[in-house]
């Protein structure tokens, strides 16, 4: 089924291939050697390699601790110039180790690579991609090294980085800007899975998946591919290749359902599953407006609010009023980091939307079921339900999309839910998954 998958790889005409090695897969010297060795190898199978690489091992998580330990609230452009330094470290060791190999290798920033962003700091967005330095070097020959996670604003000037994950975007949107064949994500699992191998040993690789779906696992808290990356792929439909820099296997390929499709018809590839995959994230707190009243433009005034501070609302429930009091209770979901901005806008607005109380909790979890095949099967929300009440799992709120459904549980549950759907829904694979390194953090 898989083998010899070339994409768009013509082998008469030299193929730029994007490559980029997550922390794991450059967590020490002796790593950082064996990744070095398999780009010269790419290189001398006869293409054209750009290198994107992130920070070693948890050196980020480390210098944001570092941070925390200096100043509680540190400026957020200092942030960003201080942890754009770990993937600095990074890929000066990786030009050093290629050069040894005997090829030439330059290291660039993600600014002198041409990545420029918004000024949005820690989660900036790319708006352009200027990449001259980059053909410039591979003109002459060599191997270009790029910082992942990092660009410069057009505006300030300011270093920026563009999230956590981020290198995974800095890869795509190099991919794109270049018209690479393919980007390579290299990391510490085989490829996607139906759930994290860290959580479902029994987790099943996938080998192929449509941007769409990969778009709602990402979103849903799979942080094997971050979320911008995937909507650049989607957007530039350039394919992803996610695969082990500890192995040689075939990883999963991210496209689009006409590129599937095709595989499909060569026999490349199978009928896609009716489910891709189930998700956890543990990262969103619940917030509930208590004793709302009950009429018109009430939820409007709340979610005005909260825009108005740049909170992204996930989950919305609004309960039936009181038939005594006439009012109601609203509950929304967003990230734990918004959630004392949400509370403090929401707080400044009390007056004018006229609640009781706020209460927020952040021992919940979001647990995700998504495939493109619900949209035509029947009883998935049943066999959803029936899983979740088997091993006594309350959910406290439910959303949908055409390819997803989504429960709000108790943080403790999470990994209970997850296996279980996994079960449920027969995606148990008879191996176990292999993970090769990293720490999970
Ligand atoms: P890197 O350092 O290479 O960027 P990440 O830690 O960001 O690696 O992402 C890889 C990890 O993503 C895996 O080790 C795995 O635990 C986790 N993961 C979560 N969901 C999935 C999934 N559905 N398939 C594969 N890996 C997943
Ligand atoms: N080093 C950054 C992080 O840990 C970016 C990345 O690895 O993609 O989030
Ligand atoms: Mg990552």
């Amino acid at each position: 089924m898989q083998g010899s998958f070339s994409l768009r790889v013509d082998s008469s005409v030299v193929s730029l291939i994007v490559q980029k090695y997550g922390g794991s897969s450059v967590a020490d010297a002796a790593s950082i050697k064996r990744v070095a060795r398999r780009i010269v190898d790419t290189k001398k199978a006869g293409h054209d390699v750009v290198v994107v690489v992130s920070a070693m091992g948890d050196s980020t998580d480390e210098l944001l601790d570092l941070a925390e330990q200096v100043s509680p609230l540190p400026p957020a452009r200092e942030l960003d110039m201080l942890l754009t330094a770990g993937e600095r470290i990074s890929m000066a060791l990786l030009a050093m180790a290629i050069s040894d190999l005997g090829a030439e290798a330059r290291s660039y920033t993600g600014s002198q690579a041409g990545l420029i962003t918004d000024s949005a700091h820690g989660a900036a967005r790319i708006i352009d991609v200027t990449p001259g330095r980059i053909r410039s070097a591979l003109e002459e020959g060599a191997i270009p090294i790029v910082a992942g996670f990092q660009g410069v604003a057009h505006d300030t000037k300011d270093i920026t980085t563009l999230g956590r994950g981020g290198s995974d975007t800095t890869a795509v949107a190099l991919a794109a800007a270049l018209d690479a064949s393919v980007c390579e994500i290299y990391t510490d699992v085989d490829g996607v899975f139906s759930a994290d191998p860290r959580v479902v040993p029994a987790a099943r690789q996938v080998p192929f998946i449509t941007y769409e779906e990969m778009l709602e696992l990402a979103a849903v808290g799979a942080k094997v591919l971050h979320l911008r990356c995937v909507e650049y792929a989607r957007r530039f439909d350039m394919p992803i290749h996610v695969r082990s820099s500890f192995s040689q296997r075939e990883g999963t390929f991210v496209m689009s359902p006409q590129a599937i499709a095709t595989a499909i018809d060569e026999g490349r590839a199978m009928e896609q599953p009716i489910i891709s995959g189930v998700a956890a994230d543990v990262n969103d707190a619940k917030i509930t407006v208590v004793g709302v009243a009950d009429k018109p433009g009430q939820a409007a005034a709340i979610f005005k609010a909260l825009a108005g501070a740049g909170i992204n609302v996930d989950m919305i429930v609004q309960n039936v009023s009181a038939a005594s009091t006439g009012r109601t209770d609203v509950t929304f979901t967003c990230p734990q980091g918004s959630a004392t901005p949400a509370m403090k806008a929401l707080d400044s607005q009390r007056e004018a939307i006229g609640f009781e109380s706020l209460r927020v909790d952040d021992q919940i979890a979001k647990v995700s079921l998504v495939g493109a095949g619900m949209r035509s099967h029947p009883g998935v929300s049943a066999t959803f339900f029936e899983a979740l009440a088997d091993a006594s799992i309350n959910v406290e709120m439910i959303s949908t999309s055409e390819i997803r459904i989504s429960v709000v549980t108790r943080v403790d549950d999470a990994q209970r839910a997850v296996r279980a759907l996994h079960t449920a829904f027969g995606l148990d694979a008879d191996g176990e998954a292999v993970v090769y390194g990293g720490s999970g953090r």
